[in-house]
């Protein structure tokens, strides 16, 4: 696990101006600001004059990184920045957050809405596809916005403050859906949501009595850490049982505040699962793949799905062929423990479901094969 920051004049509360990767651009934050999530937040790096200032983009390229930053918003909390290697312009982590110039000169690639989830609301904003579970967007802001994301379409509209009448009318709709026992609360980011609307809704839904489960999505443990505060854990072990999902995609994200996070949610009762997306320049080889599942398994993180990328527009560059996940997946089977291997998955567009992509899936030879030793069995 890495720190994300070196102190090394803690005697005067200042972040220092190394850290392991690199000099730091917040070179006199005080440590209490660091490590608030507000500050965090109001201090994003947002515009593009602020991205050309901190990473070195030809000139020739502003015009085309400010088209990609009207189109699709882009914010990086100082904590994620920090953890970049901003001499680097492959590092997977500055691929996940900062716009590059494919976003733009193949924004014509794709579909703004390749699973179709538009289509599957009975109510706003509330998706009801599988029969006993369905997803709640509470908001569409999020920390930072992973250029990868399939709900680039919702980021338009900037972060406007979620309506009361919106969280009652997907509440209602649960409460009179009897067959809804798991509600996934999702986004943007539900942790962006005030403490106290976020509990409101919560509670609402664990009130009634069909609901068995709630999970919560949120990349908040990778690219904001300091949010999962005792506060926060405090309430939501209230409404237990209650699962948090979250999306590492490297190694270098799991730090030690990042493993912090996870842990007191953990000590919270609440178990943490990850759901990786396979991107192209990010984890789309064995040994970065083993690093980032090696590392979950060593913060008690259980890697749950690996998601093919969707065809969804403007992230056309980090899509990987299926086949090349499969065999990525071939050369980790076999040589890690079964409790690191994720799912690898493909959420089929046009809302078709998860289609699980395994060897045995794709060669129907390896399927029979697998049928005979049953009926031998
Ligand atoms: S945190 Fe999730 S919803 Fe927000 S931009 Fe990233 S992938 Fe999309």
């Amino acid at each position: 696990m890495k720190p994300s920051i070196r102190y090394t004049g803690q005697e005067h509360g200042m972040i220092q101006r190394t850290t392991h990767r690199g000099v730091h651009p917040f070179e006199s934050v005080p440590r209490e600001s660091w490590y608030d999530w507000r500050w965090q937040l109001q201090h994003r790096i947002s515009t593009a004059a602020q991205l050309f200032e901190y990473f070195d983009i030809p000139e020739s390229d502003h015009e085309e990184y400010r088209q990609a930053m009207d189109t699709w918003r882009c914010a990086i909390t100082p904590y994620y920045l920090s953890l970049i290697d901003r001499s680097d312009d492959r590092d997977p982590l500055r691929c996940q957050c900062v716009p590059q110039l494919e976003e733009w000169t193949q924004r014509e690639v794709g579909s703004d809405d390749p699973l179709c989830e538009e289509r599957d609301m009975p109510v706003t904003n509330l998706i009801h596809r599988y029969h006993d579970r369905c997803l709640t967007m509470v908001t569409d802001a999020c920390a930072v916005y992973c250029r990868h994301c399939n709900r680039k379409r919702r980021w338009c509209d900037g972060e406007p403050a979620p309506s009361r009448d919106g969280f009652q009318q997907m509440i209602e709709y649960v409460g009179r859906t009897p067959e809804v026992r798991e509600v996934i609360i999702s986004g943007g980011d539900p942790l962006m949501l005030k403490l106290d609307t976020l509990e409101w809704f919560i509670k609402s839904l664990r009130v009634i009595r069909h609901v068995e489960i709630i999970r919560i999505g949120s990349r908040v443990p990778v690219v904001l850490p300091m949010r999962i505060t005792s506060g926060l854990c405090r309430m939501l072990r209230k409404y237990r049982p209650l699962w948090f999902m979250t999306q590492f995609n490297h190694s270098n994200e799991i730090t030690d505040e990042a493993a912090r996070a996870c842990e007191m949610l953990l000590q919270a009762g609440i178990p943490v699962m990850n759901q990786s997306v396979l991107l192209k320049g990010v984890n789309d080889t064995a040994a970065a793949m083993r690093e980032l599942l090696y590392g979950l398994e060593r913060i008690a993180v259980k890697p749950y799905y690996l998601f093919q990328c969707e065809p969804v527009r403007g992230v056309e560059h980090f899509r990987v062929d299926v086949a090349r996940g499969v065999e990525l997946m071939e050369q980790l089977r076999g040589t890690m423990s079964g409790l690191c291997m994720p799912n690898y998955v493909y959420d089929l567009p046009g809302g078709r479901g998860k289609m699980p992509l395994h060897p045995c899936g794709l060669y129907p030879d390896a399927a029979q094969e697998f049928d005979n030793k049953r009926q031998i069995d």
